[in-house]
């Protein structure tokens, strides 16, 4: 597999990396495992935030004592000053570190700037005077805001959602950063799940030379997957790419991404980024027991959604997602009572 370095930044690590937002579902000494052995098998890249729970400290287990062979991202979604210092102080201590390679903002809404009053990139610059951080990267799910990122050429790394679900506006995007040396690490390559082919992901997204996908992990066997085309070239065959434009065909469009920025303000407490994308599990993957007495009480509580609305405010998609829980919990019941084959 090849390296890439990212933008100006002079990390160059193997095209394949590891997004450490999984690894907060499963035991410390289960993370240790699975991260020495993405190390083994050649990953070098980890990222990782403030907001993925344990995430950072299972991660500053793992690599005690190898902070040098790796490079580590983390990210705040602090929004004062007050919020980022105190962010970064805790991220170090996790990690059990003294720098950070890259510290993102996480998720923005807007592309902070020097003077723009909110104090945030000083914060950046002064962290990278201090040593503490190396390189300044945001992290963005709006394509409008990930163009004004790219344009303010602000920013060594922008992370952002990319997968062969993607349009042409973040193709653009992607290209648009090469031109500027703005280093791109691609989350979402499975589109939150909805692309059940590691091989049809890694081959897309390796035709971008400047793309670096990170891998959300959680199991050994979804490692597996990942680490063998460390050995292996990934390859656009033509098998590959008419099962792409097939899937392309069929979920293209207005789907949950299953990010759960919507979640956790939602009143009558519905795991939206599971029941707004149920007809596609159903029917992507179905042996994952969507149809439990705990599945179907998780769909009942959309009959709860009150249509506050909140949720739409915060879905960078844009989505109407009260309508699409909705839709959802229809195809649900028909599937349930048998009268929809999936
Ligand atoms: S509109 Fe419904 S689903 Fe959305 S936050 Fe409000 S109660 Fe929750
Ligand atoms: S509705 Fe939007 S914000 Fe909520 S989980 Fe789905 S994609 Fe994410």
């Amino acid at each position: 597999m090849r390296k890439l370095t990212l933008g100006t930044t002079g990390i160059t690590v193997p095209q394949n990396a590891f997004g450490a937002l999984p690894i907060q579902r499963i035991s410390k000494e289960e993370a240790a495992k699975l991260l020495r052995k993405a190390y083994d098998g050649g990953m070098r890249f980890f990222d990782t935030a403030r907001a993925y729970s344990d995430s950072e400290e299972k991660l500053g287990y793992a690599f005690e004592g190898m902070r040098d062979k790796i490079y580590i991202a983390s990210k705040t979604m602090g929004t004062t000053p007050e919020k980022f210092w105190e962010d970064l102080k805790t991220t170090l201590t996790n990690l059990k570190t003294d720098y950070l390679d890259i510290y993102q903002f996480h998720c923005v809404n807007q592309c902070y700037r020097p003077n723009d009053g909110t104090g945030m990139y000083e914060c950046m610059l002064e962290a990278k005077k201090q040593g503490k951080i190396r390189h300044i990267g945001i992290t963005a799910h709006k394509i409008e805001v990930a163009k004004e990122i790219v344009e303010s050429n602000l920013y060594e790394t922008l992370q952002f959602p990319f997968s062969y679900l993607c349009s042409q506006k973040d193709i653009d995007l992607v290209k648009r950063c090469k031109e500027q040396s703005i280093g791109f690490i691609a989350m979402k390559g499975l589109a939150g799940g909805l692309i059940t082919r590691s091989d049809a992901a890694m081959s897309y997204l390796y035709q971008y030379d400047n793309v670096l996908p990170i891998w959300g992990i959680q199991k050994e066997q979804e490692l597996d997957e990942w680490l063998s085309f460390m050995d292996k070239e990934p390859e656009m065959t033509k098998e590959i790419s008419d099962f792409i434009e097939k899937d392309r065909k069929e979920l293209m469009g207005d789907f949950c991404r299953g990010c759960g920025y919507c979640m956790p303000t939602c009143p009558a407490e519905i795991e939206i980024a599971t029941c707004a994308r149920m007809s596609l599990l159903l029917r992507r993957s179905p042996s994952a027991g969507h149809l439990t007495k705990e599945s179907q009480a998780k769909m009942a509580k959309i009959d709860e959604c009150i249509d506050c609305g909140v949720c739409k405010t915060k879905c960078p998609y844009e989505l109407d997602t009260p309508n699409l829980l909705r839709k959802n919990y229809e195809d649900y019941k028909k599937v349930l009572a048998g009268e929809v084959t999936v």
